[in-house]
């Protein structure tokens, strides 16, 4: 998932938010006069916003399409579909004690597991998190993968109890890298770019692994990375080895990201006649998606004030990062076209990324008949003391938004299982097929859950969508990525 250097923006929000601006900020005088309402813009909006059947099959046929130009050649579409090079997926069979390790944002996770086959299953495990002290986001490569192997060396020195190696064996970790990487092999990917607020030096252009290996040789550490895996990935294969039904994963989070289980044979750009399983994870990069998606003026202008203009649109209109920055947008044209939240304009409402999905959402849990809650948000958010008219207003926009970006992300499921089930026939839609869901979004928005959910039945008809789990597989990717050491591990193994 690239949520590239959006993150930083948000992140400076965040801090100018948290440093808790109490007093009610000054305001702006509106301008033009009060002649459209605040219920037009809605209307407009929700016209514009609209997923109607057709909308939504013609995104799933759009991102079916695209994957299959992606599979067909390197830069053949939007979507990357970049091969992880996992072939060999968790069984319940894996046995042993695995390290995971994930880096992927301003928190860094190390976590043991004590696995133990079919019966036993996992028998222990144990994490730490650390956040990563900014000034190593700007630091040496050298620096930074200094860091990281001093936590695992200090996390590997408390390893007891249930935890133990078989004699002769180094550890192995599977490595979870969220950044944009060129992988060449299972243990091995070349960094393209840092992004997320991370400006470190002398990493692009080099293998990951091999700077991470380097830097535990430093600190005398004896461990060995035998998987490199994307988030998605991880969870995927954590989902999996609960469930062999697991095909597909998505990521709804800050931002989003989808990968599902291909044939080597259904991939033009690679044949690899090494792979024993014929089978292979591929990562869509689906955030890259825009193919027909349903834009308002709104998001347009988001877009051309990013730091990523024309890049991400999928993931701008369904992920977690962007869904109340939509909000914010119409608020403020409600603001100060419809004088919404009377003849002046908020101040606070001006600023970029202000409101913030997580108050969208707590705003439409908001059930009472004077919305005091939503109320209390909009003042603490925005500094406006809103009429009962004006919160409802508020509320419609919320669900417009959130009801696109469900709905579209159900239809960009539907589109990854309809191009399986065309390469499979009848093996997807024919028997129960499991997505693994995963992401602070799609866990804490029930509304979003929901239409996402209605978009799938609608799109599948009652009685394929019967075969179709839509599953919450939380923090699947940390486990996924220990599994995946397992199975790629260098010793012998039967699992
Ligand atoms: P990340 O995607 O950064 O790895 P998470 O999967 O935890 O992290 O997702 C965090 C994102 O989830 C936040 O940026 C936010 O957009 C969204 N989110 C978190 N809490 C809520 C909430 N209560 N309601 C709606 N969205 C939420
Ligand atoms: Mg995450």
């Amino acid at each position: 998932m690239s949520v590239t250097a959006g993150t930083l923006a948000v992140r400076s929000f965040c801090i100018t938010r948290s440093a808790k601006m109490v007093s009610r900020p000054r305001v702006v005088m509106a301008v033009g006069s009060n002649t459209i309402s605040g219920a037009s813009i809605l209307k407009k909006l929700q016209k514009d916003c609209a997923t109607p059947l057709p909308v939504l099959r013609h995104v799933a046929d759009a991102m079916a399409d695209d994957m299959r130009a992606g599979l067909a050649v390197e830069g053949g579409s939007e979507l990357q579909m970049i091969l992880s090079y996992v072939d060999a997926l968790p069984t319940g069979n894996e046995k042993g004690l695995f390290y995971a390790l994930d880096l992927g944002g301003t928190n860094f996770r190390v976590l043991r597991v004590q696995l133990g086959g079919k019966e036993e299953r996992v028998i222990s495990t144990e994490f730490e998190q650390v956040s990563i002290p900014p000034e190593l986001m700007f630091g040496t490569s050298e620096e930074l993968f200094d860091f990281i192997a001093s936590v695992l060396a200090k996390f590997a020195l408390k390893e007891g109890g249930k935890f133990h190696l078989q004699q002769g064996r180094t550890r192995e970790i599977g490595f979870t890298f969220s950044f944009p990487v060129k992988q060449t092999s299972i243990d091995s990917g070349i960094l393209i770019k840092w992004t997320k607020g991370f400006a470190v030096s002398g990493t692009a252009g080099k293998d990951v692994v091999a700077c991470l290996n380097e830097a535990m040789k430093r600190q005398k550490l004896d461990m060995r990375v035998s998987a490199l895996v994307n988030d998605t990935v991880g969870t995927l294969a954590g989902a999996r080895y609960w469930d062999n039904d697991v095909m597909v994963a998505v990521i709804l989070g800050t931002g989003t990201n989808a990968c599902y289980v291909e044939r080597v044979d259904a991939i033009p750009k690679f044949q690899d006649p090494s792979s024993t399983s014929g089978r292979t994870i591929v990562n869509t990069e689906w955030g890259a998606f825009s193919n027909g998606l349903p834009l308002t003026e709104f998001d347009r202008e988001m877009d051309a004030e990013s730091i990523n203009p024309r890049e991400q649109i999928f993931e701008k209109t369904i992920s977690g990062m962007y869904l109340g920055e939509i909000v914010r947008r119409v608020l403020l044209r409600m603001a100060e076209a419809a004088h919404l939240f009377g003849h002046s304009v908020p101040e606070k409402l001006l600023m970029p990324f202000s409101l913030r999905t997580p108050d969208i959402c707590a705003m439409q849990q908001d059930t009472s008949k004077d919305l005091e809650e939503v109320g209390s948000i909009l003042y603490d958010v925005a500094g406006v003391n809103s009429s009962t008219n004006a919160r409802n207003i508020v509320i419609d926009v919320c669900d417009t938004i959130a009801k696109r970006g469900g709905r579209l992300a159900g239809a960009g499921i539907v589109g990854i299982l309809q191009k399986m089930e065309y390469d499979s026939k009848g093996l997807i839609f024919g028997k129960r097929t499991v997505v693994a869901m995963d992401g602070g979004l799609y866990e804490h928005y029930p509304q979003y859950r929901r239409y996402l959910q209605e978009a799938v039945t609608e799109l599948l008809g009652p009685e394929i969508s019967r075969n179709i789990v839509i599953e919450h597989s939380k923090d699947g990717s940390g486990i996924g990525a220990a599994l995946l050491a397992a199975t790629n591990s260098k010793y012998e193994h039967d699992f």
